[in-house]
């Protein structure tokens, strides 16, 4: 059986392209890019809350450090370094060789230097720091929407959490459907392209990884501002419309922009080749409330608005079935 240092040495331990100091010490060192701020967010992977048992290990790997670079693309900015901290039920080998390689693989694919972490025996649980650089006073926040904004999302929301209702045998999909959507929960791939070129251009910003109308909700909070969503371009089916507007797990960005800059902002999706839609506008009103109305007009009810972990706790005693749909038909309560 290999030792934690083993296995760190023979799996977590590669070469890196721009560190000073990386693993194998007590600290690594890094020298942030001069005229540059650095950007640090950290996301924990739960066995059982944030991916099913049995979950195919390289598939693991690359999320864990996906979901992250996910945040600093949020952020506008650019993925530079990451620590893992693994707590792993046991020693085998040839599942952490896996899990090391889809860790690598995403870091190649985004050039981030693997500069540390902390290995540990214990229910599998992985945790990643990750530190982005972005042009000083150049990062998109939360906080900037205005009334007249447009609001814009990357790709196609909803996918994910339509693979995760296959696997859990709650809806079936077939092919080409099945794939993508089962792609888009084990190999999200997060928008960093894009994120850089709204630098300037996007008045707020964040990635959906709770559900488009609760992270929406984090953007309205943040900015004191409303929002109203054109529902006409969301997809009918139910199900998928529920997804669509609630479904975690998908990391694309959701941002404003200022309505002068439409053309601006729907150019992108050719540079980008990614799909950008208009969902709406930002308005004056309740921090936080989202109107969603019908093609037209009518206010229709809106999915809970995404995934909370301390509110999905049965002994909470605070959710039920009802609180599926919201009381006030097309309009989502800012504490909904
Ligand atoms: P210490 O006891 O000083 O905290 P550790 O023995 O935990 O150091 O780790 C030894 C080295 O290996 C450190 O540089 C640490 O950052 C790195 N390391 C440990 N686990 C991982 C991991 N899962 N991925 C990357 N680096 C790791
Ligand atoms: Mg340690």
């Amino acid at each position: 059986m290999p030792s934690e240092f083993e296995l760190i040495a023979r799996y977590f331990t590669r070469g890196t392209t721009h560190t000073l100091l990386g693993v194998g010490d007590d600290g690594a060192l890094i020298a942030p890019t001069p005229g540059h701020e650095l950007v640090i967010s950290t996301d924990m992977l739960v066995e059982g809350t944030h991916f099913l048992p049995g979950t195919d290990p390289g598939d693991l790997g690359w999320k864990t450090l996906a979901v992250n670079v996910s945040d600093i693309a949020a952020m506008g900015a650019r993925p530079r370094w990451a620590t893992l901290a693994a707590a792993l039920p046991a020693a085998d080998e040839a599942w952490i060789a896996a899990f090391a390689q889809g860790v690598f693989a995403c870091a190649d694919e985004f050039g981030i230097d693997l500069i540390g972490g902390d290995t540990t025996r214990g229910p599998r649980n992985f945790c990643v720091t990750i530190f982005g650089e972005v042009e000083s006073g150049r990062a998109l926040r939360r906080s900037g929407a205005k009334a007249g904004d447009e609001i814009w999302v990357s790709g196609r929301p909803g996918r994910a959490a339509l693979g995760l209702a296959h696997l859990q045998g709650r809806l079936h999909l077939d092919e080409p459907e099945l794939s993508d959507c089962i792609a888009a929960l084990q190999r999200p791939q997060p928008r960093v392209s894009l994120g850089l070129a709204l630098q300037g251009l996007a008045s707020a910003a964040i990635d959906v990884s709770d559900g488009l109308l609760a992270d929406l909700g984090h953007i309205l909070e943040a900015s004191r501002v409303a929002a109203h969503l054109k529902i006409a371009v969301v997809p009918a089916p139910t199900f998928q419309r529920d997804a669509w507007l609630a479904g975690g797990d998908d990391y694309e960005l959701v941002f404003t922009t200022p309505a002068t800059k439409h053309a601006d902002t729907a150019a992108l999706s050719q540079t980008l080749g990614l799909a950008l839609t208009c969902i709406g506008h930002i308005e004056d009103g309740p921090a936080g409330r989202i109107d969603l109305r019908d093609a037209q007009g009518t206010p229709i009810a809106a999915p809970r608005r995404g995934y909370d972990h301390f509110m999905s706790l049965p002994e909470a005693g605070t959710v039920s079935p009802a609180d599926m749909s919201l009381p006030e038909a097309g309009t989502v309560s800012p504490d909904a």
